[in-house]
């Protein structure tokens, strides 16, 4: 049963036929997936969601795929903290913590893009997947394509941290390590997108994947009992999660299941590579690109393919944006592993650092609900905490040494 009439302009409205294609011919605006929300209406509702096994495939009918999901059965639906420590040391009174750091298999959000991703290459017969990643998204595409019996091609920039480069390895693809940043990474994957014939997850397949962001924001809305949080802060990268979250969560009102779309989106960026705050900022919808300088290697992005979108999500919530330095990146890493017990990577530092500040400007008031979306694993990004973190007391193996060292603390 299929919900998609087919693919749509997002800039001029021309529509195109359900293909593997990402680009309008005649503006060169991005191609985006177009549902027929009154059979949608008719089909989804909170009790029918509520019934269904807890991973992203529960909101099946606004995601991009015409048969049976085959991929990421049990991707997503991952914990919304109340994080009353955090609250706490904020001061604020209503504080939420969406843990992806936790998604299966490959501990980020990226499992849910390639979820809807891989199903839908399959879809189109596709025997061969590939992807330009910052990362993570290198780590998902390698494990779940390895799961799915495809042949899998992986294009990263060459200074990737280890974790994320062993988390890829693992799973035995091709890995390609390009001498150059993510921007020249993805400039060489479109010209290989168009000589050979494979399902580039982010090039000729992204108008289905970045549909498999919005389930991290239907997740959101769910778990707080069916209501929009007040204020939500989403770290940016190509800026699409950040678009799909607000678009996950108007279609929720769409469909009659949220009264209204109550929600400011707040975007996250590494003061190393911020150009979409710098948009927000100038109060421009022009994206200036940057040459990335920062230890959120997964946020780095200079030329970001939905930064005008990412801004305009900001605008039309009444959000902001704000950006924080290396140094603040990791104390935020270290604050949320002290207080939640999660231990997030360099872009949740960036988001949980950015909400400091936007607290501490006013942006946000202490007495509203916020979520902060920690979208990685830190055990992928340890060399930028290991210099900052305690040292382990070393001993002799009895209580002698024990007690000695203990008290010369
Ligand atoms: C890819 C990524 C993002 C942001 O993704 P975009 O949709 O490109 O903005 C955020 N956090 C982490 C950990 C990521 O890997
Ligand atoms: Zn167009």
């Amino acid at each position: 049963m299929s919900y998609i009439k087919g693919l749509k302009c997002r800039e001029c409205g021309r529509p195109y036929p359900k293909e593997p294609i990402y680009v309008c011919e005649y503006c060169f605006g991005p191609l985006e997936v177009d549902y027929d929300y009154e059979k949608i209406k008719k089909a989804l509702s909170r009790q029918e969601i509520a019934s269904r096994p807890k991973n992203l495939w529960r909101y099946r009918e606004l995601l991009p795929i015409d048969g049976k999901p085959t991929d990421g059965l049990d991707s997503g639906f991952t914990p919304l903290i109340r994080a009353k420590n955090l609250e706490m040391a904020l001061g604020v009174k209503e504080l939420y913590i969406k843990d992806d750091s936790v998604n299966h298999p490959t501990l980020s959000f990226k499992d849910r893009v390639v979820a809807v991703a891989l199903s839908k290459a399959k879809e189109f017969g596709f025997d061969t997947v590939a992807c330009a990643s910052t990362g993570n998204l290198a780590n998902s595409v390698a494990a779940q394509a390895a799961v799915a019996g495809l042949k899998r091609y992986i294009f990263i920039p060459a200074d990737l941290e280890l974790g994320k480069v062993i988390g890829t390895l693992v799973y035995n693809p091709v890995l390609v390590a390009v001498e150059g940043n993510y921007d020249q990474v993805n400039r060489l994957c479109s010209e290989v997108a168009l000589k050979y014939k494979w399902a580039f997850v982010n090039i000729n397949i992204r108008p289905y994947y970045a549909e498999g962001s919005k389930t991290f924001g239907f997740e959101i809305v769910e778990q707080l009992g069916w209501k929009t949080p007040k204020h939500v802060i989403v770290p940016c990268a190509g800026g699409s999660l950040i678009t799909k979250i607000y678009k996950g969560i108007k279609e929720f009102s769409k469909l009659g299941l949220i009264d209204k779309v109550d929600s400011k989106i707040y975007a996250a960026q590494a003061r190393g590579c911020c150009p979409i705050i710098t948009a927000v900022k100038d109060n421009t919808d022009i994206i200036k690109p940057v040459k990335p300088h920062t230890i959120a290697k997964s946020l780095a992005i200079g030329n970001p393919a939905d930064g005008v979108y990412a801004v305009e999500t900001v605008k039309e919530s009444g959000g902001w944006a704000e950006d924080v330095t290396d140094d603040e990146i990791v104390e935020a890493i270290k604050l949320l592993a002290e207080t939640e017990g999660v231990f997030t990577e360099t872009a949740g530092g960036v988001t949980l650092g950015v909400t400091k500040k936007l607290i501490k400007q006013g942006r946000i008031p202490k007495d509203e609900s916020i979520v902060v979306c920690i979208t990685g694993n830190g055990l992928k990004t340890q060399e930028v905490v290991a210099e900052r973190i305690g040292r382990p007391i070393k001993i002799k193996p009895n209580l002698a040494s024990f007690e000695e060292n203990l008290n010369r603390r």
